[in-house]
């Protein structure tokens, strides 16, 4: 498929997901990168995002819990070029009845070559990237080519 490129601004739209085992971790590193994440506006599923905002006290957009759609709220919003980076500390060691879900919010992500950290050290080389701040051009499908190459 032919590419095109997307600029993301320097201030960045990041959604923030974590699944049970993982919401303290995750609670513990955004409590840690406060100041760095209120740069950005935060994005979140629906638990996540609302621990989040009360320990944090960070404004966060939240959508629906995870395993009520949330996921798919976020793959969606990927798609439609509105999350520039997804940090999400899932459960390596615990299945979730949400797995489709995960698995297609990741690889959303992949397709619309966005960053994605799966785990802390990830987050902490994404948040000290010197792009993190700045204006950054990705590529991504070009789906105008993609739609009239399959319907000429
Ligand atoms: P939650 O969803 O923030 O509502 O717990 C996260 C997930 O996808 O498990």
């Amino acid at each position: 498929m032919r590419s095109t490129t997307r600029e993301m601004a320097a201030h960045k739209r990041v959604a923030l997901v974590a699944h049970d085992n993982m919401k303290q971790n995750l609670q513990r590193w955004v409590i840690a990168r406060k100041e760095a994440l209120k740069l950005h506006h935060l994005y979140a599923t629906g638990t996540t995002g609302t621990l989040l905002s009360k320990s944090a006290g960070l404004p966060i957009t939240c959508l629906f819990s995870g395993p009520m759609g949330g996921d798919q709220q976020l793959g969606a919003l990927i798609a439609e070029g509105k999350i520039d980076v997804l940090i999400f500390f899932w459960d390596p060691l615990n299945a979730v009845p949400h797995d489709p879900d995960v698995k297609a919010l990741l690889r959303l992500a992949a397709v619309w070559n966005i960053p994605v950290a799966t785990n802390e050290a990830t987050a902490d080389f994404l948040m000290d990237c010197p792009h993190m701040n700045q204006a950054f051009t990705v590529e991504i499908p070009d789906y105008a080519g993609y739609l009239k190459e399959r319907t000429e």
